[in-house]
């Protein structure tokens, strides 16, 4: 049976949270007592006191960790019994379908249709993914002289952090767990203050599913508490960061005032997206890049948010545009025909229309949206024309539904101004001609390239970006070079 509005409505009402963070196998206060509450952007309702963590929590967290590791109750598993656990858990992420997509959708406002036929679905291939993955994976006999027998092995970090963002709150968790955990390191995962009940969750499963006590632990809280103690703590080999530009940048000075941890950092973007007048059917690429714009409400690192447009073709692209916005109007986020839900909160959707504000007075024109739609954190699809690429709105990360239009005359400057962004996360370009479509992606300074797509995702390539969008890269093989060590081994031979 489908469910509707009705049915998802009804089983909200029903559903019950628990806000403790997990360590150690066990649910637990913080050490102060402490809590905050958490709120749902979707209508306002009260979901769960959260645990407000400190350092004294994470201390317990990372020892937890650190005696899991030691003893070896995971991390000296056979690749292969490890990988039965992980495919068990991706079968129980899949059981909790609709348990999980609820609770992400209540704490961060995403609609209910996404959420389960992307966000766990997602979390659940990554789980299997990796956990199929770790047992066909072989290490290296180097060709040294005849004498001896060196071995380049990888062995696992340790204990592994993961500090990451709302806005797809357990994928981002997930694309750091799972390799970590296939690798047989132990995680002291934070989620974000806004969105920390799914992480919460997974852990519960991770534990049913076959995962030692201690090996995967939820620290819940703010990021200048927990975040700050992870990425400051001694005994915490790697940390692995998705979120801001600007707390990436905390990180590196964390880790250099502790032990030098290993980093890698996933950070903002500020997308450009091509469109050339020589590509053969102009509306399907204004159409898709609305679509990537406006999907999770714009709230994706990824966001396609500065769209430039041969000025030949410049009107026909804003026309769709404005065409499309409409199929994108904020509706309820349990209503499984909704295409875009609630902004993660108020203070967040203020944050986004002062960047619309902003835009205007720097003398671009707000071609539809700029405002509210109802009260709380509903914000409608805003396209911006007459955008300058030195202007704030196309300047800063914006992470909500808005849409620059910059209008170029031709490639050269459609590659320049592509790359006059210190950001290089992902980018695109529209073309029919092939020789283009090499050249801008060889000149382009971004991790991510589509050619005529914006909406291509798979496990198996790599995730991450250039310049200040970060440092390494998550998903496919890739990953695993992350949370692991390479060891030398001599053996002298006779
Ligand atoms: P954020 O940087 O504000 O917070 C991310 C995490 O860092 C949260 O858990 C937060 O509690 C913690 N944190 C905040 N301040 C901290 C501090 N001083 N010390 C330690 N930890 C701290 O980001 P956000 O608003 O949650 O998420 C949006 C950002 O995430 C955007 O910039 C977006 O582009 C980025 N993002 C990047 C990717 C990627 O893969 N590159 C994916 C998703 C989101």
């Amino acid at each position: 049976m489908t469910a509707t509005a009705a049915d998802w409505h009804a089983a909200a009402d029903t559903l019950t949270f628990r806000g403790e963070a997990l360590i150690d196998g066990r649910r637990v206060p913080a050490v102060s007592g402490e809590t905050f509450a958490s709120h749902s952007p979707v209508d306002g309702r009260f979901l769960a006191d959260i645990a407000a963590c400190g350092a004294e929590d994470v201390d317990r967290a990372v020892a937890a960790a650190r005696r899991a590791f030691t003893d070896g109750r995971w991390a000296r598993r056979a690749p292969a019994e490890r990988k039965a656990v992980l495919v068990r858990f991706a079968e129980l992420i899949r059981a909790h379908r609709d348990e999980l997509a609820l609770t992400e959708t209540l704490d961060m406002g995403k609609p209910i249709s996404d959420s389960t036929s992307i966000d766990v679905r997602a979390v659940a291939n990554c789980f299997a993914w990796y956990g199929e993955a770790i047992d066909k994976v072989y290490d290296e006999v180097a060709p040294t002289p005849s004498d001896s027998v060196a071995l380049v092995t990888r062995e696992p970090l340790g204990v592994v952090a993961a500090v990451v963002p709302w806005n797809f709150p357990m994928l981002m968790a997930t694309w750091k767990v799972a390799p970590a955990l296939a690798t047989g390191n132990s995680v002291v995962l934070k989620p974000a203050e806004q969105s920390s009940l799914s992480a919460l969750r997974l852990a519960e499963l991770a534990l049913e599913a076959g995962i030692p006590e201690g090996v995967f632990n939820v620290v819940t809280g703010a990021g200048p508490e927990v975040g700050r103690a992870l990425g400051l703590h001694m005994d915490v080999d790697g940390l692995f960061f998705t979120g801001s530009t600007r707390v990436g940048k905390i990180f590196t000075e964390y880790a250099g005032q502790s032990n030098l941890k290993r980093l890698g950092l996933e950070l903002g973007g500020k997308s450009p997206n091509i469109i050339l007048s020589s590509y053969r059917d102009i509306a399907h690429a204004a159409r898709t890049s609305a679509g990537s714009a406006f999907f999770n409400q714009g709230e994706m690192c990824t966001c396609p948010s500065r769209l430039i447009v041969e000025r030949s073709v410049h009107d026909q692209v804003v026309e769709v545009l404005l065409e499309e916005a409409k199929g994108f109007q904020p509706g309820d986020p349990l209503d499984p025909a909704t295409r875009m839900g609630a902004l993660v909160d108020d203070a967040h959707a203020g944050k986004v229309l002062s960047y619309v504000e902003t835009a205007r007075e720097e003398g671009a024109i707000i071609a539809t949206g700029g405002a509210r739609t109802r009260p709380g954190a509903y914000v409608a699809p805003t396209v911006v024309d007459g955008v300058r690429n030195d202007m704030r709105v196309a300047r800063e990360e914006i992470f909500g539904p808005v849409l620059s239009v910059i209008a170029v005359d031709g490639l050269e400057e459609a590659i320049s101004v592509a790359n006059d962004s210190p950001y290089g996360l992902a980018s695109a370009v529209w073309t029919d001609d092939l020789t283009t479509a090499h050249r801008v992606s060889r000149e382009i300074r971004a991790g991510l390239v589509y050619v005529n797509c914006y909406d291509c995702d798979d496990l198996t390539v790599p995730f991450g970006g250039f310049k200040e969008s970060g440092i390494g890269r998550d998903k496919s093989l890739h990953a695993l070079d992350k949370f692991t060590e390479l060891k030398t081994t001599w053996i002298r031979l006779g």
